[in-house]
């Protein structure tokens, strides 16, 4: 395939692992007939993009951009796109593209499209211009329109932004798991992901416990929905829950032990891991064969999904408790997220970057 003609935008990028992330010049393409160009307003920083930038997971291609809780506007659209018009308020979470074809793609699951985290938003492989994808750091992208999502209008849209990724990985799982009333479901780790599980949960009608290791977070985290929060460093909180949940979904981006939330669990309950830390998680079978208990792992969302988790955001007034960051304050923003100090989730203003 010929290279596009492209255009120049602000990004901000990182060359090395050890680098800090800082202003450049990147290329998107212009608009195929099936491509929306967008100017982004908001950009949510999740965890990947700091396992991302520091090569933590050891997939990375330099430089990197990252970025993956995109909002922003229409300003382009190619001859034959139908859904979307200049001017749209629009979304774009971790997909830029699958492979349409596979058993997973057609059945809505692009996440788990048979070419893996080719279609990520940064990350994947851009086959428009054969190199690596770059992500939402930056002040537009270009994106074929099914992979583009609306915003619903009554959304403010900087705490929007994190529903593209934190909402949907949360919000996935809990369905997939059929969560609802009279079930007792656990979330670990009040982040960026944990808060909006928390909201979901609570929003799907069960009974749900907050487990943390910050003291600090409690009241917040009743706040957000919680029924009840476990201090997870004190044994005696913890064994006073010991065996009563049908659901933990764990959203920890750090070394910590799975075996004591499996011993959180019912009998044929499941714990699911959405947090990708950097080095594996022992497991031990014991508290997996007692009450028959499972562990699994959810990726993201497919793009219809996202598009339910948005509507059933707007439907109910659901958006992510957000701190606004300018763009040169992001290394800052990972030190932070480092240290658990987010509330609860950064999002970048990208007219900073102007
Ligand atoms: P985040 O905002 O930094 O939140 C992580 C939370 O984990 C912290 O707030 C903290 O909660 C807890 N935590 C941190 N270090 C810990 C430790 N050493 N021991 C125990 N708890 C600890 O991160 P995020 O953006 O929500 O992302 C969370 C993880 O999910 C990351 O690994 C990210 O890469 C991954 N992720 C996965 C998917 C997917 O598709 N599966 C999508 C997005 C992100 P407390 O202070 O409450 O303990
Ligand atoms: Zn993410
Ligand atoms: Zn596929």
């Amino acid at each position: 395939m010929a290279k596009p003609v492209c255009f120049s935008v602000k990004a901000y990028a990182t060359p090395a692992a050890t680098v800090p992330l800082a202003a450049t010049t990147i290329e998107r393409r212009q608009p195929t007939p099936t491509d929306v160009q967008i100017q982004i307003l908001y950009c949510g920083v999740c965890h990947s993009d700091l396992h991302f930038a520091r090569n933590e997971w050891g997939f990375t291609a330099y430089p990197a951009v990252p970025g993956h809780e995109i909002v922003g506007r229409v300003t382009a659209v190619g001859s034959g796109v139908k859904k979307f018009k200049v001017g749209d308020t629009v979304g774009v979470g971790c997909l830029v593209d699958s492979c349409r074809t596979c058993p997973s793609c057609a059945a809505g699951l692009e996440q788990y499209c048979d070419l893996g985290l080719a279609g990520g938003t940064y990350g994947g492989w851009d086959k428009h211009l054969n190199a690596p994808t770059l992500g939402g750091y930056s002040q537009s992208i270009v994106v074929t329109e099914d992979f583009v999502l609306r915003i619903p209008a009554n959304l403010d849209l900087a705490a929007a932004a994190p529903l593209l990724c934190a909402g949907i990985t949360t919000y996935s799982p809990l369905r997939h798991w059929k969560v609802g009333a009279g079930q007792k479901v656990g979330v670990v780790g009040l982040g960026g992901l944990g808060h909006m599980a928390v909201k979901f949960a609570r929003a799907f009608g069960a009974h749900v416990v907050l487990f943390t290791t910050s003291p600090g977070k409690v009241a917040d985290a009743k706040r957000v929905g919680a029924h009840d929060v476990v201090v997870s460093t004190d044994d005696k909180q913890m064994a006073a829950h010991a065996g009563s949940f049908d659901f933990i979904v764990d959203a920890v981006s750090a070394q910590h032990d799975l075996n004591v939330y499996l011993n959180q669990l019912k009998r044929d309950g499941n714990l699911t891991l959405v947090g990708a830390p950097e080095k594996p998680l022992p497991v031990a079978s014991f508290p997996l064969l007692l009450r028959r208990r499972s562990l699994s792992g959810s990726l993201i969302g497919g793009i219809a999904e996202t598009q339910e988790m948005l509507d059933f955001c707007g439907q109910h007034g659901i958006t992510a408790d957000i701190e606004m960051i300018r763009m040169d304050e992001i290394n800052e923003a990972y030190e932070r997220m480092l240290k658990s100090d987010v509330k609860y989730r950064f999002v970048i203003d990208m007219t900073s970057l102007q």
